[in-house]
């Protein structure tokens, strides 16, 4: 059985940068769930899709795997047997090193396992994500059958050692080729590898030792937390195996867009429209905060464009750094409907600035314009 390329498991190039892996991941990860894929090869890819993810999201490991491919001692040398390892010893050990432990595949099938890892997604609301909230969920995930205790057997019954592969939960094929005798190990079909047979099975997991609940569990999100980040909560995952650790749940937050603002970081960024008088006169506005409605000073002779800064008034730090700035850009709006006296006014504000821009002393960009246009 070969392996497919991690690069093509996730569907990236070679080249893929580190956001493009983890965005490829997300989706597929996703979309195989066994919780909601139903296919039945969905459990498989989604451990595909994982294990390539575990691989390329390592700088370490990926650079490893970009040298040396697949180099699983049950996948590259599984085929001449993996007894004559014996003597090697050491091989085990550089494979370690390079991918953490845990790499092998052909583990005792009766060693526990830890629980597999569950992602849930919440939409939550900008306001929400600013200042955190605290809330319950509800997830489907595998527990221990209470009935059995995980066994699968019937109360009052005992697994017994799998009679075909003695236990081992694999089955060696000896086949002979023209490089000589070759030993292959295969999963054992009649335990599925578990190494147990289970005669009378539990009626109420049917065997499986787990069954399927609704878990409610109770999430505080952060304050700040960010559109795509995620929250680890250790061991509410699934189940784990032979008395293993249960597995961890991940909860990825999507923020739902704000009609008024904007944020980038810990900042927020909004627009404020002024009038013309305003930005001339100068004033004091009232601007929309997350944090309530704050005054702001607007200087005489403020042109369209000018940002100003609210310091802390923008989204506290998800890992406590302080809080961010509410960045303020003013736009002046030109009016459009005008009464006749307000056109009168205008006409006469025109002449009394002589037909010029409303400058200083300095000459404005508009009668640079206007020498220009007279070739002056
Ligand atoms: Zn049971
Ligand atoms: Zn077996």
């Amino acid at each position: 059985m070969s392996k497919r390329d991690y690069y093509e498991v996730l569907g990236i190039g070679k080249n893929a940068t580190k956001d493009e892996i983890k965005k490829a991941y997300r989706k597929l990860s996703k979309k195989y769930h066994p919780d909601i894929n139903k296919e039945p090869d969905a459990a498989d890819k989604f451990k595909e899709i994982k294990e390539a993810y575990e691989v390329l999201s390592d700088d370490q490991k990926r650079a490893h795997y970009d040298q040396f491919g697949h180099t699983d001692p049950n996948q590259g040398f599984g085929g001449f047997g993996g007894s004559d390892f014996g003597g090697f010893g050491g091989f085990e050990d550089i494979f370690n090193t390079f991918f953490g432990g845990g790499g092998s595949r052909r583990r005792d099938p009766n060693a526990p396992r830890q629980g597999a890892d569950l992602q849930y997604t919440m939409t939550i609301s900008f306001e929400e994500a600013a200042f955190g909230k605290e809330t319950d969920i509800e997830i489907p995930r595998e527990e221990e059958c209470g009935t059995c205790h995980g066994s699968g057997a019937k109360p009052g019954t005992k697994p017994e050692t799998c009679r075909h592969c003695h236990g081992s939960g694999q089955i060696s094929i000896e086949q002979n080729t023209p490089f000589g005798r070759i030993v292959n190990r295969r999963t054992c079909h009649y335990c599925n590898g578990t190494g147990k047979e289970i005669k009378q099975k539990c009626s109420t997991c049917g065997g499986s030792g787990k069954v399927k609940k609704r878990k409610k569990i109770h999430v505080k999100i952060p304050a700040g937390i960010d559109d795509g980040q995620q929250l680890r909560m250790a061991g509410q995952g699934e189940a784990g195996i032979n008395g293993g650790p249960p597995g961890d749940l991940y909860v990825v937050f999507h923020v739902r867009p704000h009609e008024f603002f904007e944020r980038d970081g810990d900042d927020i960024y909004c627009e404020m429209p002024i009038t013309f008088v305003q930005a001339a006169l100068g004033a004091e506005i009232e601007v929309p905060t997350l944090h309530g409605k704050v005054k702001l000073k607007v200087p005489a002779g403020t042109q369209t464009g000018t940002k100003f800064r609210l310091k802390g008034k923008g989204i506290p730090n998800v890992r406590g750094y302080g809080v961010g700035d509410q960045h303020i850009l003013v736009r002046i709006i030109t009016p459009t409907k005008l009464s006749e006296k307000q056109k009168q006014l205008l006409r006469e504000f025109d002449e009394a600035s002589g037909n010029a821009p409303f400058g200083g002393h300095e000459e404005s960009f508009f009668s640079k314009v206007k020498r220009a246009f007279k070739g002056e």
